[in-house]
């Protein structure tokens, strides 16, 4: 399967339905250490990015990431919003103006996209954010790029399994960024809800190309 304009687009479909179907998780689990709101934030994030796709399918990967990037951040609002915004931005810069993204380019873009997170939220590994998440899921995806003869799937594979291992590992940890910090000692024991929509947008990737 091309990682092409097509299987973007796919992607972000299924991120909307990922949201949608999950909805309630991610405000439960919001629930226990935030409030309540990252499956609503979510979810509407999502929707409007599916009604900007359908306003105008955008030509290349980049040009629909960036779409997603400037929709994300203009109606998640909270801490996700500029967080995803960035992640999209980032990733979509790091694409550039190619039609086809390979397992390299998946890589370094999804290296982008947690850096962007990083600069722009200044949480660490071990933090209990989303970050936890992203974090293994670059380290996997380049790991499985680097022998040069990697497909397309099996990088995306690699990536979302070390996102979903990632977000669980997120349980025993004490927050020290966002809301779930104001918890100290009293968030272990939960998972953090941007960890878990980060895994579930990774899966998607998969998804869309399975
Ligand atoms: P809010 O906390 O403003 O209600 P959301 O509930 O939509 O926003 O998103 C909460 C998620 O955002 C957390 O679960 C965490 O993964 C992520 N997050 C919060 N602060 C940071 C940060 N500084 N760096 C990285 N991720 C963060
Ligand atoms: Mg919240
Ligand atoms: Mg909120």
């Amino acid at each position: 399967m091309e990682l092409d304009i097509a299987w973007t687009v796919k992607w972000l479909q299924l991120c909307a339905e990922a949201m949608a179907e999950h909805r309630v998780e991610l405000i439960e689990l919001d629930r226990a250490i935030g409030d309540s709101d990252h499956g609503e934030n979510m979810d509407r994030g999502f929707q409007a990015v599916l009604a900007k796709l359908a306003d105008g399918p955008p030509e290349t990967p980049s040009a629909a990431l960036k779409l997603t990037a400037m929709t994300l951040m203009s109606t998640v609002g909270g801490a996700a919003g500029p967080l995803y915004g960035t992640a999209f931005l980032r990733a979509a810069t790091s694409l550039g103006d190619a039609a086809r993204i390979d397992p390299p380019a998946w890589a370094a873009a999804l290296a982008a996209a947690r850096d962007g997170i990083v600069a722009r939220g200044k949480a660490e590994p071990g933090d209990k954010t989303m970050v936890d998440a992203w974090t293994p899921a670059v380290d996997a995806a380049r790991n499985a790029a680097d022998g040069g003869n990697a497909d397309n799937l099996a990088v995306l594979v690699a990536a979302a399994e070390a996102a979903e291992a990632g977000a669980v590992a997120t349980d025993p940890m004490v927050a020290r960024k966002g809301r779930a910090s104001y918890l100290g000692e009293r968030s272990a024991g939960h998972r953090d809800p941007g960890a878990v929509s980060s895994a579930l947008i990774l899966r998607a990737a998969v998804e869309a190309a399975a």
